[in-house]
């Protein structure tokens, strides 16, 4: 075998290596021995994942201390920020005194000028794990004079090996040099992680990395070079170095993504469809001419978007957000009437089999004899609109399948069952999917795949998307906005019923409401967080008592526990009330559902289950209990399920959290506005990372490591323009490799479905 012994002094990758692609992608274990399973390598393999060289070097410190300067405990100031190494000679933990809920742990540690200070924390669970006796760490924080002695309360830190190697770490300019603290996993300490990566960083050769964006790119945007980076990274000299390095690796996994995205774009444009312009004659005409009500200017100008796409040969891939109750499922209806008035076929697909039953009926009710091919009465044009659900009978499933197959079913409207039966469209041209957040990426790649080719797709949602989020994770989708609410929708006033500050008489008041709108022939809503079960039903009378009686946090309501505080209401007795959860079989959900549609239900007291796109226009009070427990666009979504008729709705969030509860935020936020967009913006404003991209209906991760959908929107942009050009140039990237390599290795099995959602 011969060796390839790289030339120069470029430090050797180990003798006899054949010669990889990339450095990035080769094997850990040739740069770091180690065979044993408890060697740092075979951990990091166990327990992060991390095999190749480009997994560690992307295992990025999690954040860095910044330290002062180095002293002696003997040397402490009072007041004064102060960083020293230190034994952990003992530790103790205590409840907290005014909360006994939680608890302190105090650590005293030791150093070899014979002095001991006490540090306590107040995140215990994570000190006693982090700091166990013997070991020796880094401390940063500011010691005070508590009952006559210095200690402190809290302190940043990090395990060393050795004092020295802390004291040593000083940079030319004579900045202490940060110290990196990564992302740690039992055994995977800061400093075991932190010698492997030095090793890699010292015997490979960074500069041979391939930088995934073209060198235009990286001298327009002022970027370090990927070796550099990675160095500065790990290894800082100063902040501003970590601080440019973390820069390089945002701006180059939103160029990575981008480059993908208007990739796979351009891809779908390349693959045209028959064009289906409208026709005058056909059955969207009729429909328009038959529609009830004039359509909203938004729904006008959308509409007209997705005609002249249609019309067209490049598939649509388009996202249409409008808020509950805006009107979307006209604006598809219309869509897919222009595709049925070409012999082709679209299918609607819906979250739960209450909205795709519901679906159906209205599309059938809506187009009438257009809906009656066929039957007596019917149009000679008419089309069928045919249901798919998974708890239809054997006969009206074959019935149903056999429709779709020939084609005499013009709309299909289903749940999931659409996509996993044996279903073979004649000739799909446009997947309508509503309220998508509920539907995963891989239902949505299945019906695309029934098409045989793409077919044109409107994913619809309720859920204003912020444009980072959309540029980020939509970005090969075009976005369209229902801005505004079709005329004669009624206002809907929401409060917040606080029964800890309010007393018992809230409460009351509250099921006094309840009798007041059932006595005048409107119906209710009684929304809780959990199901619960006829056995354990809290021996409370009412949600206020439960607030003085239990110690621990609250359970939260139950569907059961409220269905008997409305049953004890003396005001509610003779009200007809059901019950809906999702632990009910589909039939039973059914026929609940369309009882309430038809009025034979006064109170209707449910989990989310109703949470989506039902409409029942003679409900018009919703009760919201342990509110709190809930997202404040699902509060949104829920509270959209009244005023939906001629009658204004009345929505009250009846928490039994103290004023100062974290989740009151939410509750305000919702009561002061019914603009959907608006509490969007309020709820990233209050929400974690995690939480926004998790709710972006992506239905998987986001798989974003470095870009952060709040705070990178310009960068984000920055990248796709860079991005375009790119792949305008060369749309297979095949003068890019390096770009290619960056996708394949970013982009896992899980992220490329989520990709190719659409
Ligand atoms: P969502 O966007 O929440 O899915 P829907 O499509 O269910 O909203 O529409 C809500 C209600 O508004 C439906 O009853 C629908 O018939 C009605 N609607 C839709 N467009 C208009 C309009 N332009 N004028 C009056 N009512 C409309
Ligand atoms: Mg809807």
């Amino acid at each position: 075998m011969t060796s390839h012994q790289p030339d120069g002094d470029a430090p050797a990758a180990p003798q006899g290596l054949p010669a990889f692609a990339d450095l990035l992608d080769q094997p850990l274990t040739r740069y770091v021995p180690g065979k044993s399973p408890r060697s740092t390598v075979s951990l990091l393999a166990q327990d992060l994942g991390i095999t190749t060289v480009g997994q560690l070097l992307d295992h990025a410190p999690r954040r860095y201390i910044r330290r002062g300067k180095i002293q002696a405990l003997t040397d402490l100031v009072a007041g004064e920020r102060t960083s020293f190494v230190a034994r952990v000679e003992s530790t103790s933990t205590r409840r907290m005194r005014s909360d006994p809920r939680r608890s302190l742990t105090d650590v005293t540690v030791s150093d070899d000028s014979g002095a001991y200070l006490k540090i306590t924390f107040f995140n215990a669970y994570s000190a006693q794990k982090d700091l166990p006796v013997g070991a020796l760490a880094l401390f940063t924080g500011k010691p005070e004079f508590y009952r006559g002695n210095l200690s402190m309360a809290g302190a940043d830190y990090a395990l060393v090996d050795t004092p020295e190697s802390v004291s040593r770490a000083t940079s030319d300019s004579g900045e202490l040099m940060p110290i990196p603290v990564y992302p740690e996993s039992g055994k995977l300490t800061t400093p075991r992680i932190g010698k492997v990566v030095q090793q890699v960083l010292l015997t490979a050769d960074l500069d041979a990395i391939q930088d995934p964006l073209p060198p235009d790119v990286v001298a327009a945007q002022g970027l370090p070079e990927p070796g550099q980076a990675y160095r500065d990274l790990h290894v800082p000299e100063t902040v501003a170095a970590y601080e440019r390095a973390r820069h390089r690796f945002r701006f180059q996994e939103a160029f990575v993504l981008q480059a993908e995205l208007v990739r796979r774009r351009a891809e779908h444009a390349a693959h045209p469809v028959a064009p289906r312009p409208p026709r005058e004659d056909g059955l969207l005409a009729r429909f328009d001419a038959s529609l009830p009500f004039a359509l909203t200017p938004g729904q006008r100008a959308v509409g007209e978007e997705i005609s002249r796409e249609i019309a067209g040969t490049a598939p649509m891939n388009r996202l249409l957000q409008g808020d509950v109750g805006s009107g979307k499922t006209v604006v598809a209806l219309r869509a897919m009437l222009q595709v049925v008035d070409h012999g082709g076929q679209a299918a609607m697909l819906a979250p739960t089999e209450v909205l795709a039953a519901q679906h159906h009926e209205k599309i059938t009710a809506a187009l009438g004899p257009l809906a009656m091919a066929g039957q007596l009465g019917g149009d000679p044009e008419a089309t069928r609109v045919t249901l798919l659900t998974g708890s239809m009978s054997a006969p009206a499933r074959r019935k149903a399948l056999l429709d779709i197959a020939s084609g005499a079913a013009g709309i299909v409207v289903g749940t999931h069952a659409l996509i996993q039966d044996a279903v073979q469209f004649a000739d799909l041209g446009l997947a309508v999917v509503d309220e998508q957040h509920r539907f995963g990426v891989e239902q949505r790649d299945a019906l695309r795949d029934k098409a045989g080719q793409a077919p044109h797709t409107l994913v619809m949602t309720a859920t204003p998307i912020p444009r980072t989020v959309a540029m980020t994770v939509f970005g090969d989708l075009d976005i369209s906005t229902l801005r505004e609410l079709p005329g004669g929708r009624q206002p809907i006033g929401t409060f917040v019923v606080g029964l800890a500050e309010h007393g018992p008489a809230w409460e009351r008041r509250v099921w006094a409401l309840a009798a007041e709108h059932v006595a005048r022939g409107r119906q209710v809503y009684v929304v809780a967080p959990k199901i619960g079960d006829d056995a354990a039903v809290p021996p409370f009378e009412s949600l206020r008592d439960s607030i003085e009686t239990q110690e621990e946090d609250l359970e939260p309501a139950t569907v059961t526990w409220l269905t008997e505080l409305v049953a004890a209401q003396p005001e509610l007795r003779g009200a007809r009330v059901a019950v809906l959860h999702g632990r009910q079989d589909a039939p039973l959900k059914a026929r609940t559902m369309a009882d309430f549609a038809a009025g034979n239900t006064d109170v209707l007291v449910s989990t989310t289950v109703i949470e989506v796109g039902v409409d029942v226009p003679n409900a018009t009070l919703m009760i919201i209990a342990d509110p709190e427990r809930f997202g404040i666009s699902q509060l949104h979504q829920l509270r959209g399920r009244i005023g939906r008729g001629e009658h204004p709705g009345t929505c009250l969030l009846v928490t039994r959290t103290p004023p100062d509860h974290p989740g009151r935020a939410r509750l305000d936020a919702v009561a002061a506005t019914t603009d959907g967009f608006d509490l969007a913006e309020v709820d990233l404003s209050l929400r974690k990372e995690g939480d926004i991209l998790g709710a972006s209906q992506s239905g998987g991760r986001s798989g974003l490591r470095w870009i952060s959908a709040l705070r990178d929107e310009a960068l984000v942009a920055r990248a796709r323009a860079a991005a375009e050009i790119v792949v305008h140039d060369d749309p297979q990237l095949t003068e890019h490799p390096a770009l290619r390599a960056a996708i394949t290795r970013v982009l896992d099995e899980d992220r490329q479905a989520f990709l190719e959602r659409g």
